[in-house]
């Protein structure tokens, strides 16, 4: 044993990723969700700018 399996969901698609290193944290399934995260993100705080 000692085999590790730690899973976090892609933050823009909530699929579960499988953490294989200890060190880094995979956040996105992959570059896209990772661009796609930060637009939405960007999307949000220009939206809240515009209704305050
Ligand atoms: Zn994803």
């Amino acid at each position: 044993m000692g085999e590790e399996m730690r899973t976090l969901p892609c933050r823009s698609c909530k699929k579960p990723l499988v953490q294989r290193s200890r060190w880094r944290r995979k956040r996105y399934c992959g570059p896209w969700h990772r661009v796609k995260y930060t637009v939405s993100k960007i999307v949000e705080l220009v939206m809240e700018a515009g209704a305050a």
